[in-house]
């Protein structure tokens, strides 16, 4: 794979076009990615940058094809790779937000003290403007980390499960690159100092520590995803079973593998016999709810009714409870079934 994480610096300064509706769409996305995570003076530097339009997106060629962004050294704009506007997956947002966090700190750099920093990188002395951006980089793909692992243990669904697990691989997976991407770039920018990085104890820790946590997280990730995921696939299946506690007879459903659910019930109430058609659908959370149809053979004759159904999936089957209509006319009650 080619990393994306080299950033270059132009001194020529071009006119920035306008945006399309998929750059504004992308940036729209990573605004809300800083607020996900709680980056909310991110979220509104980023805001404020597209309104003084500091930002836009170009066609990167020659040396720079594999760079994601380019700050001006003198009018402060930055220009994305457009690769970046083109592909809506989380692993892009992280990516971009990592990527801005670092061209911010090139915003607030004199353009002096960047010509500085680039002569003494090509003496062979490191260059000190582009170790603070790569730090800046590396610190907000912690953060991001550590707040989706809080995020992911306080997941009480499922569903949130699920989606939380598999951002932190994906945030997991681009700070991991980015740590990585530094291991090759401190060959030229230098070495970073023993007390770059603190976790939240205070304690320093080191761009090895870090990829250590990133794989720990990764497995976190990997750890919650698969169950939630396999509890789902569990779902689909034969349920069969009884309607209770008001009309009474067989309540019988199949949860197909796309999630919807089909079936019938069928029995005696106060009023007469009845016979039913089930439909409706299973959630990743295992909660079902669908629309219930049929008829009652009453003294007077035969009445259509109409009405809803809905209930849990358990580990061994599902209950819930139906209505077919109003209370003491039409049948309701709760039902219960085992899966086959
Ligand atoms: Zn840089």
């Amino acid at each position: 794979m080619k990393h994306l994480w080299i950033i270059g610096l132009l001194f020529l300064t071009l006119p920035l076009s306008a945006l399309t509706a998929e750059e504004n769409k992308m940036l729209d996305k990573v605004e809300l990615f800083y607020k996900s995570v709680g980056m909310n003076d991110k979220a509104a530097w980023l805001a404020k940058q597209r309104q003084l339009k500091k930002i836009s997106f170009e066609k990167f060629t020659g040396d720079e094809v594999s760079t994601t962004a380019i700050t001006d050294s003198s009018d402060k704009t930055i220009r994305i790779n457009s690769n970046y506007a083109k592909s809506f997956t989380y692993r892009n947002y992280v990516d971009l937000g990592l990527t801005l966090g670092h061209e911010k700190v090139h915003q607030d750099q004199s353009s002096l003290a960047v010509i500085a920093a680039r002569c003494k990188q090509f003496g062979g002395y490191g260059n000190k403007d582009e170790q603070e951006g790569w730090a800046e980089g590396i610190k907000i793909g912690r953060d991001v980390v550590m707040k989706l692992r809080k995020q992911l243990a306080n997941a009480k669904s499922s569903r949130e499960k699920i989606i939380l697990g598999k951002r932190l691989e994906q945030a997991a997976g681009s700070w991991q690159t980015l740590l990585n991407d530094w291991n090759v770039q401190k060959k030229e920018y230098g070495e970073f100092s023993s007390q770059q990085f603190q976790d939240a104890d205070g304690m320093f820790i080191d761009v090895d520590d870090m990829l250590k946590e990133s794989k720990q997280a990764l497995k976190m990730a990997k750890d919650y995803v698969v169950p939630a995921n396999s509890m789902v696939s569990s779902y689909p299946g034969k349920y069969r079973g009884k309607a209770l506690g008001g009309a009474v007879g067989s309540f019988n459903f199949d949860v197909r593998s796309d999630y919807s659910v089909v079936g019938s019930v069928s029995g005696t109430h106060k009023m007469g016999s009845f016979k039913g058609t089930l439909d409706g659908g299973v959630n990743v959370d295992g909660l079902i709810s669908g629309q219930v149809w049929g008829t009652i053979q009453t003294k007077y004759g035969v009445e259509k009714f109409a009405g809803s159904w809905s209930g849990r999936l358990t580990k061994t089957g599902a209950q819930g409870k139906w209505s077919a209509g109003a209370e003491g006319v039409y049948p309701s009650g709760s039902w219960v079934v085992n899966k086959l």
